[in-house]
């Protein structure tokens, strides 16, 4: 006997999220417990056990969802061991690898079968724009051939839009952005404008797999989570907030892009949307510029940005 509000946040990220076949959704508290739980979700219904990640990936700070995550340093130095059956495929990352889509897409399916082989793969997850990892945008057809080797294998596709949904890249969800549909797909952040929760939203006969009272938690869509989050869902859809984050890539785009035009140590200037990123590099090699992109970050705290 579920709150009713409950109810009206799991139908909402029902319609909202991508595809159009029957879909449930279930609440947690974090991105991290979500992450959990669409993994807990896709090793019951595909009876096997291990989960392919990305390089550069961020998916939380709990002990599975620290193996999942790519980058020692913050996150993981230390705090290990982690979870087993955790495997990590390289991604796209056009700036850098200078793949075509399908071609890092093939890299990593390769890396896959050979050392994990489908036999064994219970979900792939991935963030269809990386967010901690510096709002990497992949390349055109990455996701749409990883998905649809997911699909061929029996193999549960999970899209973490935990920082990309909820119209921050100038749609509703990044995955809308690249034709994909998702088996799963995790949401937070953005979901109720600050206060705690998180949900898995997917394929009915793939939430269905896992048996009642499997899934759960004493706060997951609390009544005052639920309230804030049907809030924030209205002005989502109702103030054209799809819109704004589309004025704001346009906006910052005219600014940046005569920025890096005119200045060598600009690497790029990528993202979709509000989610938008700068790369500084050492003009000479190419190579990141940690020490350059600190000072700009101070001199724009500074100016009051
Ligand atoms: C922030 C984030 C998480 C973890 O969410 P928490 O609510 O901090 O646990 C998971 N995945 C992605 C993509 C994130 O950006």
């Amino acid at each position: 006997s579920p709150y009713e509000s409950y109810i009206a946040v799991a139908e909402a990220l029902n319609r909202l999220t991508p595809g159009d076949h029957d879909k449930k959704s279930a609440l947690f508290n974090s991105g991290a417990e979500a992450v959990e739980n669409a993994v807990k979700i896709a090793r019951k219904y595909t009876g096997k056990q291990a989960i392919v990640a990305f390089d550069h990936g961020y998916h939380g700070r709990t002990n599975l969802t620290m193996a999942l995550t790519a980058k020692s340093m913050p996150y993981k130095s230390g705090f290990g061991p982690f979870a087993p059956e955790v495997y990590r495929a390289p991604g796209s990352y056009p700036l850098r690898d200078g793949l075509s889509g399908p071609d890092a897409a093939a890299r990593a399916i390769t890396l896959i079968d050979k050392q994990v082989g489908a036999d064994n793969l219970a979900a792939v997850i991935i963030e269809p724009i990386q967010g901690e990892g510096g709002f990497i945008v992949p390349a055109d057809g990455f996701l749409p051939a990883i998905a649809d080797w997911c699909r061929a294998n029996g193999v549960v596709f999970i899209a973490d839009e935990v920082q990309s949904g909820f119209a921050r890249t100038g749609a509703m969800f990044a995955s809308d952005l690249f034709g994909i549909v998702p088996d799963l797909v995790t949401t937070a952040k953005g979901i109720a404008a600050g206060m705690p929760l998180a949900a898995v939203t997917g394929r009915a006969e793939i939430m269905d797999a896992a048996h009642v009272g499997g899934l759960g938690g004493t706060y997951g869509g609390n009544p005052v989570a639920c309230a804030a989050a049907l809030a924030a869902l209205e002005a989502f859809e109702n103030d054209g907030l799809v819109e704004r984050a589309q004025q704001i890539e346009q906006l910052l785009r005219g600014r940046l892009e005569p920025l890096a035009a005119a200045d060598p140590r600009i690497g790029e200037v990528r993202g979709r949307g509000a989610m938008m990123a700068m790369e500084f590099v050492d003009p000479e090699t190419g190579a990141p510029d940690a020490t350059l992109t600190a000072a700009v970050a101070k001199s724009a705290i500074a100016e009051g940005v």
